[in-house]
């Protein structure tokens, strides 16, 4: 898990003392915010009681104002992100998971039903492009619950295909030896450089490549038991589509080639069909032709 803390009290009566002591965390900034509170309505109005708008304050009370409501907003910022309760559903009697990319705690429950949800939003091929700046947004909170490799599993899996496929076929040379640059396969593969540098470094751990930096760019190398690797990822991909060896020839092949692949991983997790099952019912699908179209997809995989 990515920075990420459980804290998990199981004994009953360990659980009542930090609840207690939660709930007296939470009174004393109660308390401390109501304070705050009062003063504010008091720089706000006038002896006699009268609303006192902020244009007829001196400098001085404006200056007062907004330190109070500062401070304010401070209080409530600490209630919010303290262990004491959950910034998801607010409740204080529960163990609590720490989210570091947002400085929160989050009860157990509404964690892992994040996660949930976070796995099934991005294990699904080609729907996971935030669209606009505010899905962005929320699909990096859900990234979050995740880690890096959680997220995007799918997604590796076949970047990690097509960057060895891609190696193995459309390579340059540098002397003897043949290489591709990161951005070649980014811009061939289409994904973020990010996924692209993540799957490059770990095909280079597990000896498959050879990583040579070069000017603003890297270059990525086929090893021996790579270009193996490679012809098995190939093998594997071409299996159902009764093709020549020479397949894929040209980047258009490729393209399909990895299309293709993309159908059949969806295909292959279950929770993924289900999702598209859960998908086609909520808008009404009947059940006859919900049948039909998996069936329709089993077909087009060569099952
Ligand atoms: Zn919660």
């Amino acid at each position: 898990m990515r920075d990420r803390r459980t804290i998990i009290i199981k004994d009953l009566k360990l659980r009542r003392i930090r609840d207690g002591l939660r709930n007296v965390f939470l009174a004393a900034i109660r308390v401390e915010w109501k304070k705050k509170f009062d003063e504010l309505k008091n720089v706000k109005r006038y002896g006699d009681g009268r609303r006192k708008s902020l244009s007829s304050m001196n400098s001085a009370e404006v200056a007062n104002f907004r330190s109070l409501q500062k401070e304010l907003a401070k209080l409530e910022k600490i209630a919010e992100r303290s262990i004491c309760s959950c910034v998801s559903c607010g409740r204080g009697d529960r163990d609590m998971v720490y989210n570091k990319s947002y400085d929160s705690w989050y009860c157990t429950e509404c964690y892992n039903g994040h996660r949930l949800y976070a796995k099934e939003l991005f294990q699904t091929i080609g729907k996971t492009k935030p669209q606009g700046h505010e899905e962005e947004v929320i699909h990096e909170l859900y990234e979050s619950f995740l880690d890096f490799e959680e997220a995007h599993e799918i997604e590796l899996g076949l970047v990690k295909e097509g960057v060895l496929i891609y190696l193995l076929r459309f390579h340059h040379y540098l002397g003897s030896s043949p290489y591709a640059t990161l951005s070649e396969i980014q811009g061939v593969l289409c994904r973020s450089r990010e996924i692209i540098v993540h799957v490059l470094n770990s095909l280079e751990r597990n000896g498959l490549i050879d990583l040579l930096p070069s000017a603003n760019d890297i270059k990525a190398r086929l090893k021996k038991h790579g270009v193996e690797e490679a012809n098995n990822a190939l093998i594997k991909s071409k299996r159902f589509m009764g093709v020549n060896n020479a397949f894929p020839e040209d980047l258009e092949d490729f393209h399909l080639l990895l299309d293709l692949r993309s159908d059949k991983l969806e295909y292959d997790n279950p929770e993924l069909i289900e999702t598209l099952i859960r998908e086609l019912k909520s808008d009404k699908t009947p059940p006859e032709e919900i049948r039909r179209k998996v069936e329709e997809l089993k077909v087009n995989l060569g099952f």
